[in-house]
């Protein structure tokens, strides 16, 4: 069956029949907005993310399950950056009028299995015709009490640089991909990334962040990120840079380059006050999750990379950028 026999309202049915209740939706999907009741005391946090086919993903890559997953995920990674809990979200989706149902039940059946493990109600959206490919744009809010919120402003000199998992793999993974690699860690890794939620709110809960974003597009860009929104520098060691076994299997002999600059990874780069480490390793270590130490925030501005041998590394990029150069 193709859409076009379902129409937009059998879709939207369709995909309202699979979303469970919650208390804080008075008015979920069905009506021209809805309505959500806030947990007292806390603020709500807001963000967006678009994926569209041919520039965030290849439906000859991927099954609309770990699309639907994904979707979801970079969205919540967003939250999880900010030290907040996902609460809600929204859909937005342009569709080639002869896309399967199949489709559709497949991407649905993966977002909210994740909506339901990170505990994310789908409260509405836009469904709309493509003449182009397959375009998908979520809106996931998430709430935490406003003294606890992690900006990207808060590091000061002296803090320490802090990463969770492991970096390099997602765009290792997508290099594999592209050369017909079809599974793997790496490819995971790529596909269906897992959004640290767990760990931002506890380190958000526990107060000792003092500046925090996800790693969307490569530790050195959302590194600079930070810097410039607290006004300070910062120095990074390449040999403390957290690398997978199959990230080394892959790029391990020039393993810097992609580890610094390849997007995607959704770990979470933080600062933290010098001597905190012990208790940052302890709470990544209760949801079973590993972090790094692998920098310092330095006075003053820009990225100081040091090798391995202790001589200055200049990366061939810095990162992943909509707009520049490919
Ligand atoms: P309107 O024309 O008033 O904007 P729509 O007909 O677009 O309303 O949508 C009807 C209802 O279905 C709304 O509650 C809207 O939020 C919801 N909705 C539309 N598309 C989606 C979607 N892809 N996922 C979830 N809810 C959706
Ligand atoms: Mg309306």
């Amino acid at each position: 069956m193709k859409l076009a026999e379902l129409g937009e309202f059998g879709l939207i049915d369709r995909i309202k029949a699979n979303v469970a209740a919650s208390p804080s939706v008075l008015l979920g999907i069905g009506d021209d907005a809805a309505a959500l009741s806030p947990t007292p005391g806390q603020v709500t946090l807001i963000t967006s993310d678009m994926l569209l086919e041919g520039v965030h993903f290849d439906l000859s890559f991927c099954d609309p399950f770990t699309l639907g997953r994904k979707s979801l995920s970079v969205n919540l990674s967003d939250v999880a950056a900010m030290g907040a809990r996902p609460r809600h979200f929204l859909l937005g989706v342009a569709l080639p009028k002869d896309v399967p149902l199949e489709f559709m039940d497949g991407f649905m059946a993966g977002m909210l299995e994740q909506a339901g493990r990170y505990g994310a109600t789908l409260v509405g959206g836009d469904t709309c015709a493509s003449k182009g490919g397959v375009a998908i744009s979520v809106t996931a809010l998430g709430e935490q009490r406003p003294e606890l919120v992690l900006k990207r402003s808060g590091a000061r000199p002296g803090d320490v640089v802090c990463v969770t998992g492991t970096v390099g793999d997602a765009a290792a993974g997508l290099k594999q991909l592209f050369g017909g690699v079809r599974e793997g860690f790496l490819v995971r890794r790529q596909l269906d990334p897992t959004p640290r939620v767990e760990a931002g709110v506890a380190l958000a809960e526990a107060g000792l962040v003092t500046a925090m974003i996800d790693v969307s597009d490569g530790v050195l860009q959302d590194m600079g990120h930070i810097c410039e929104m607290s006004g300070v520098g910062a120095r990074l060691e390449l040999a403390r840079l957290p690398l997978s076994d199959a990230y080394r299997a892959e790029c391990g002999a020039d393993p810097y380059p992609l580890a610094l600059s390849g997007g995607e990874d959704y770990e979470l780069l933080f600062s933290i006050p010098a001597g905190r480490e012990p208790d940052v390793a302890a709470l990544c270590a209760s949801v079973g999750l590993p972090v790094s130490v692998i920098g310092e925030i330095k006075a003053g501005t820009g990225i100081e990379l040091v090798a391995p041998d202790g001589s200055s590394y200049t990366p061939p990029r810095r990162g992943f950028d909509h707009f520049g150069a490919d």
